[in-house]
């Protein structure tokens, strides 16, 4: 039998006749055989290097490269390499051969795990990518429950202490006979008990819903009121509360999914949207056209304190609640930009840094602070009078061709 090759992970099977050939040759052999362990023993620690497939030598088949790589599934941990395969993997054209492969291997296998690292963002350490610059869309796809919205067919209001429906058509500034027309049969100076549902709005087949114009300098078609539900207190006025229909079902999924992700935290308070025709509504200089929406910041609870729309600082703002926040609000791919006073992304931007709790590359993207306002489009932008509620706003949509970002 010319050759005693063997599979090489079964380091037990029997070694076969012995090996031939002059001592001095079996010595390179296993010094060859032992740089390679070296070689082997300092390439272990990275558990995710690239590693040839264990092949099982046929008996006829001629030493290739491959013959060496064997070796490295029957290595331990300490890089010491079976007697067994010493004797086994003896090539025949000779140590100094063996010698030069085992190098040649041990540098293509350096390059490859390198190029590895390269190509691959998940191997080698996070932070040494830290820095570079990312973007936020790469770790936050658009996602699903944010998609797909229906805008409401109908919206109800719940009458709290009591009132006749006359008062809920003033609270919305709606004609009386349109009330009347949604719920009929009730009176309009009635009054009415606790719990009582009016409806409010009712879906009109083929009425558009629109954003036109800016929302500086825009207007509202076919306004819809927001909804009630989870993860939210609605505490403006009710005639400030229409948005066009997308943008309402909109803030409704954003606000349920809130409550779903955060089922014990308090809901968000939310304010001031727009009026049922959009135009003017103060002393907002925006708010105009059906994308704008208040909503109260995360707040640290604190004792004696009843919930209600605070100016925030340091020690009352939930920072790593508002940083979840913006993430929802982002993973939307419909919010346009928040607006958040400078001197609270700076508190935003220092807990990032600290809790690392975006990627600092990610940053700049984020937040307009540290670099002057007005100067970047970063999704968190300064606008005066956002201490006490942030403002987000939706983006246009295709099917709103008036409707424009200046
Ligand atoms: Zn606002």
């Amino acid at each position: 039998m010319a050759d005693q090759t063997q599979e090489t992970d079964e380091p037990s099977a029997p070694a076969g006749p012995p090996p031939r050939g002059p001592w001095l040759g079996r010595a390179l052999v296993i010094s060859a055989l032992a740089l390679w362990g070296v070689v082997v023993s300092l390439r272990l620690p990275d558990p995710d290097r690239p590693r040839p497939p264990s092949a099982a030598l046929s008996r006829d088949a001629k030493p290739d490269p491959e013959d060496l790589s064997d070796l490295t599934a029957s290595t331990t941990s300490d890089g010491h390499t079976y007697a067994d395969d010493e004797e086994q993997q003896e090539p025949r054209s000779g140590p100094k051969r063996a010698l030069e492969r085992a190098l040649a291997e041990a540098a293509r296998l350096h390059a490859e795990a390198a190029a590895g690292r390269r190509s691959d963002p998940s191997r080698g350490d996070p932070d040494d990518q830290d820095d570079a610059p990312r973007d936020p869309r790469d770790r936050l796809p658009i996602a699903p429950w944010a998609g797909d919205l229906s805008p409401p067919a109908q919206v109800t209001y719940v009458i709290k202490r009591g009132g006749a429906m006359k008062m809920v058509a003033n609270l919305y500034k709606m004609h009386y006979h349109e009330i009347l027309a949604y719920n009929p049969g009730v009176e309009l100076d009635k009054e009415l008990p606790p719990g009582t549902k009016l409806v409010v709005y009712r879906a009109a087949e083929g009425e558009p819903s629109e954003s036109v114009g800016s929302a500086g300098d825009g207007s509202l078609v076919g306004g819809v009121p927001m909804v009630d539900g989870p993860g939210r207190i609605l505490r403006m006025e009710p005639w400030k509360s229409y948005a066009t229909g997308h943008n309402v079902a909109l803030l409704d999924a954003i606000l349920r999914e809130w409550s779903r992700r955060y089922p014990n935290d308090r809901p968000l308070l939310v304010g001031n949207m727009a009026q049922r025709a959009g135009g003017r509504l103060k002393p907002h200089s925006t708010h105009q056209s059906g994308r704008d929406v208040d909503l109260s910041y995360p707040q640290v609870e604190l004792s004696g304190e009843e919930y209600n729309w605070r100016e925030m600082n340091a020690k009352n703002l939930d920072a790593a609640r508002t940083w979840d926040l913006l993430e929802l609000l982002y993973e939307t791919g419909a919010v346009e930009m928040v607006l958040i006073d400078t001197a609270l992304q700076r508190l935003l931007h220092e807990h990032a840094l600290a809790q690392r709790r975006v990627p600092k590359g990610e940053l700049p993207a984020w937040l307009e602070y540290p670099r002057r306002p007005g100067t970047t489009e970063a999704f968190v932008r300064h606008h005066p009078g956002h201490v006490d509620h942030l403002h987000a706003r939706f983006h246009c949509r295709p099917e709103e061709p008036r409707c424009t970002s200046k």
